[in-house]
């Protein structure tokens, strides 16, 4: 299927791909797909003075990793190129060029220090914005500042009466009145064009139907919506989403760190997310439902379910608030939902980032003792180091379990140590039947019992299911964790 449905993705390589921005793209993406129209990555590149050269790889690698691959763009290509707007600079030059000689634009000669001086003179008088000294200079003025050698900047003439007015599919019908616009500058005096101009240009030229795009561009249409006119080009659907709130509500997800409630960094950047262990899939179900509903209760969408249903109908007109525990519950679905083969390859890297030695088949025998256990790919680390690495170091005080002082505890170690030590398989079915069969003759609870092995084995309170654990551990390393863990406790003494 085709359509004529073109939209577009425009960061600016300033800073690591937000997931504010990553909403956006998704929004578009799927927009795109749905009806099977083209999604577009160009890269706004012309302030260069905020460049941030990490930015574009992080970007990339960040739309990649949430399956948002574009249609047209750096890297693949396409008809409405080049999609680095950098390389697009004479085109700009061109297209303002075109707008002095048809006299909708003009070019301003004014010095920073003129402009400083106005703006003073003209908040004094409660006005704001460009005087439009420049805007009506005779021939002989602008030759003599063109003798000066002054490099002048392009402003648009904009309509200083009238109203400008557009409909954004979920804002609604807005007004303006030209004469709050400024006669804002379009190509700086190095040849550079402002966002506006690069825009409005683009979005044209490479045909793009609908633009959405985070709200906080909102009070750009009107002046985009002057240059299309002085253009004489159709404006492009307009669709604003809403603004993304933090957990509490109150405030924009901003860049700047915060906390939650549990003590966590509020995680902002695409790559932590990742870094962090979330689901690409969980990351995508979890973005959609920022600021769009299906019918207002369903939260699980696959992809394809996502693309079939994603109407901008449906996107809602209020801020929505980014809950972190909301994805933590959507990832750890997600987890369960994985194959064993599927989780298991996604958890070696993140223990192999750890420094854990750890190989596929231990990794694969662990899916089924941790699957339950984790919010976040991640959270597998603390869960299983004791699996892979040394023994742990712990206090010897840690072995003794309620009820029980050294003695018995040593007494415990020696027996669980013998019971399976003598096994005839270690399997979890043999490990469990042996141990289950020593602490009564010892006179100890099962659980204090356990609670020793295990400590034993982890250096820790808590573990993945013991005896799962122990089998996948195998006898030896087991064996010399219980005999460690003796000579801990003898030393202790
Ligand atoms: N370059 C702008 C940004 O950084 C694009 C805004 C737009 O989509 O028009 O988000």
């Amino acid at each position: 299927m085709t359509s004529d449905v073109r939209v577009r993705f425009a960061p600016s390589p300033t800073g690591y791909f937000h997931v504010g921005g990553a909403r956006t793209a998704l929004y578009n993406w799927l927009f795109a797909r749905h009806h099977g129209g083209q999604f577009v990555l160009r890269i706004e590149d012309t302030d260069r003075t905020r460049y941030v050269p990490d930015a574009l790889p992080d970007l990339l690698d960040g739309l990649r990793w949430l399956g948002l691959f574009w249609d047209e763009g750096p890297e693949v290509g396409g008809d409405h190129g080049p999609y680095f707007q950098s390389d697009r600079l004479d085109l700009y030059l061109q297209y303002a060029q075109q707008l002095v000689d048809e006299g909708k634009a003009y070019r301003c000669y004014c010095s920073p220090e003129r402009l400083d001086a106005m703006r003073d003179a003209q908040r004094a008088e409660g006005l704001s914005g460009y005087d439009r000294h420049c805007r009506y200079l005779t021939a002989a003025q602008v030759a003599d500042y063109e003798a000066q050698g002054i490099r002048p900047v392009i402003r648009l003439a904009v309509p200083t009466e009238g109203e400008t007015a557009f409909d954004d599919l979920f804002r609604g019908h807005i007004v303006v009145n030209n004469a709050e616009l400024d006669d804002l500058v379009l190509l700086k005096s190095d040849g550079y064009p402002t966002y506006h101009l690069a825009n409005v240009i683009d979005d044209h030229l490479m045909e793009i139907s609908h633009i959405l795009r985070g709200d906080e561009w909102l009070s750009t249409v009107p002046k985009h919506v002057l240059l299309y006119q002085a253009f004489g080009w159709q404006v492009p659907i307009q669709a604003h989403l809403p603004t993304i709130l933090d957990p509490s509500g109150k405030g924009k997800l901003s860049k700047r760190k915060k906390k939650l409630a549990d003590g966590r960094d509020m995680l902002t950047y695409v790559h932590e997310f990742k870094q962090a262990g979330y689901l690409p899939e969980a990351m995508v179900n979890f973005l959609a439902l920022v600021g769009w509903s299906y019918d207002g209760e369903t939260e699980f969408f696959s992809r394809p379910e996502l693309i079939k249903r994603f109407e901008l109908e449906r996107v809602s007109k209020s801020p929505a608030a980014f809950s972190y525990d909301k994805l933590d519950h959507m990832n750890a679905t997600y987890i369960r939902g994985l194959g064993a083969n599927d989780l298991s390859g996604r958890l070696l890297p993140v223990l192999a980032e750890s420094g854990a030695a750890a190989d596929i088949d231990t990794t694969l025998a662990l899916v089924p003792l941790v699957r339950e256990r984790l919010r976040t790919l991640h959270d597998v680390v603390p869960l299983t180091d004791f699996v892979f690495g040394e023994a742990p170091s712990y206090d010897a005080d840690l072995l003794l379990q309620k009820g029980m002082d050294r003695a018995a505890t040593l007494g415990a170690l020696r027996a669980a140590r013998e019971a399976l030590a003598s096994a005839g398989r270690f399997d979890e079915a043999t490990i469990e039947e042996r141990l289950r069969g020593v602490p009564e003759a010892l006179g100890l609870k099962l659980g204090a019992f356990l609670g020793v092995v295990r400590v034993a084995i982890s250096g820790r309170k808590v573990s993945p299911p013991l005896f799962g654990t122990l089998a996948v551990m195998g006898r030896e390393k087991v064996l010399a964790r219980l005999a460690e863990a003796e000579r801990l406790l003898e030393g202790a003494a």
